[in-house]
């Protein structure tokens, strides 16, 4: 448990993302988690790399819900002040800690108050033996090093953690949390770290994790971007929707470029996309320019448009039910949409006005 979210087992994968305000800038921080959180994060993650920054945590962990992840690299002190302020997991790796009487106290502080720790590994800082042992990082070095720091927590008999081996490429990410799958039985988080910018990253990511994911690997993820960790959140949904592992908002089914549509589908969709990313329900709506495959599309999905000359077609449940002004459509869908919404489950908000 990650704060009152399960992560492991039969529990549904989480999505979570870190915060890149300062963490001693407290109402950024926590303007900038309630804005993840509006998009569905179900995890986020805090650095703490200071004494200062512990004590904004405190004032952080008031003010919000949602269950973060105090990121600590090396100072223990800084994860016992956490801790006692409220985390809901620790990042940190034992091997890095310092001495045992160090390691020790931070895993009794953790069993005492029932928080996880999340060991990380990272291909871009392996420790020097490993990396000359090895002479590049390969999956088995990553592998490697992950397994000495869950040997730390073994010789203390701590089981709450999990486990994070993350690289820039995919196919060394992919290869070690493989092997890691086979050695341990604790949850594991997904990432490919320093993706990228948020095409690029984007994609890598759902490249990595889709491999992982569809072969049954993988608890929590991270999509890490360099972008605003609101749209880490909205690919990692993205990345599941995908993968049918689990839905959350609209699933828009749209036409790529093409010279048949009857109205502008691409900025149609675009507007929807973010007029709508309040919408929990998980919805198929397919916006398709033309009567190629406009009505079949329409035919299996819970809200449809067909375009068609001036006015386009729109159904509902499969029927078509009316046709919408191709002139006007970014608002009509909108309300139509939230109503439907709104419909299969009263949490999401609908838009006072008509059509
Ligand atoms: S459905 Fe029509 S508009 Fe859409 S891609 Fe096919 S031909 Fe083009």
């Amino acid at each position: 448990m990650v704060g009152n979210v399960p992560v492991g087992g039969d529990a549904p994968i989480t999505v979570q993302t870190m915060t890149n305000t300062k963490t001693t800038d407290v109402a950024a921080t926590v303007e900038q988690i309630q804005r993840i959180e509006r998009v569905g994060a179900d995890i986020v993650r805090v650095s703490v790399p200071t004494m200062e920054a512990a004590e904004a945590f405190k004032f952080i962990k008031q003010q919000t819900r949602i269950p973060i992840v105090a990121d600590i690299h090396f100072d223990y002190r800084i994860a016992l002040k956490v801790a006692e302020y409220g985390a809901d997991c620790l990042r940190i790796n034992p091997g890095n800690i310092g001495n045992e009487q160090r390691v020790r106290s931070v895993v009794d502080c953790a069993r005492d108050l029932n928080i996880p720790i999340r060991i990380g590994v990272n291909g871009g800082s392996l420790e020097k033996d490993i990396q000359e042992k090895y002479g590049e990082p390969t999956p088995e070095a990553l592998v490697e090093s992950a397994m000495r720091h869950v040997e730390y927590l073994d010789r203390l008999d701590f089981q709450n953690f999990k486990v994070s081996v993350k690289a820039s490429d995919v196919f060394l990410a992919v290869g070690a949390y493989r092997l890691l799958a086979r050695q341990i039985e604790q949850p594991l988080h997904l990432g490919i770290t320093e993706a990228g910018g948020f095409r690029a990253g984007a994609v890598k990511s759902a490249v990595g994790l889709g491999m992982l994911l569809a072969d049954g690997i993988g608890d929590t993820i991270r999509i890490s971007l360099a972008a605003d960790p609101v749209e880490e959140i909205k690919v990692g949904f993205d990345i599941l929707k995908s993968l049918r592992i689990r839905s959350r908002g609209i699933n828009f089914i749209a036409c790529p470029s093409c010279s048949r549509q009857e109205f502008d589908v691409i900025a149609t969709v675009n507007a929807l996309e973010e007029r709508l990313e309040d919408i929990i329900t998980p919805m198929d709506v397919s916006i398709i320019g033309c009567v190629v495959n406009g009505p079949g599309e329409a035919l299996v999905s819970d809200l449809g448009l067909a375009g068609a000359a001036n006015k386009s077609a729109f159904y509902e449940g499969g029927l078509r039910v009316d046709r919408l002004d191709n002139k006007d459509l970014i608002p009509i869908l909108e309300r139509r949409i939230r109503a439907r919404a709104a419909m299969l489950d009263p949490a999401n908000q609908i838009l006072v006005g008509k059509d």
